[in-house]
């Protein structure tokens, strides 16, 4: 027997469903590939540096590796979004 981790009902070993609550059960027997899914440093610096390539990243390798595309992807947002107020307070300068 095991135990359903989300309501901790008790459930059929065969079980993929909680009947309970309808999560999913995780298989213990099934190694899952979240090691891969971490967020990346270098990554994150190149979205940073080309927020272009964070913004298609992000939704390209999000069903793969949410946690790291998801970093990828808000730190592209945020450069993007300093540096066009960057711009904006350069150039507001620039025509005073
Ligand atoms: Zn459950």
């Amino acid at each position: 027997m095991k135990f359903c981790a989300k309501c901790g009902k008790e459930i059929l070993e065969e079980a993929v469903v909680c009947p309970n609550c309808g999560c999913a059960v995780t298989n213990p027997s099934v190694p899952q590939q979240i090691a891969e899914d971490q967020v990346s440093v270098g990554l994150c610096v190149l979205a940073a540096l080309i927020p272009l390539f964070g913004i298609i990243y992000w939704p390209l390798k999000y069903k793969e590796t949410p946690k790291k595309a998801q970093a990828c992807g808000i730190t592209a947002i945020i450069s993007w979004a300093v540096s066009f107020c960057f711009g904006f307070v350069i150039g507001f300068l620039g025509a005073l």
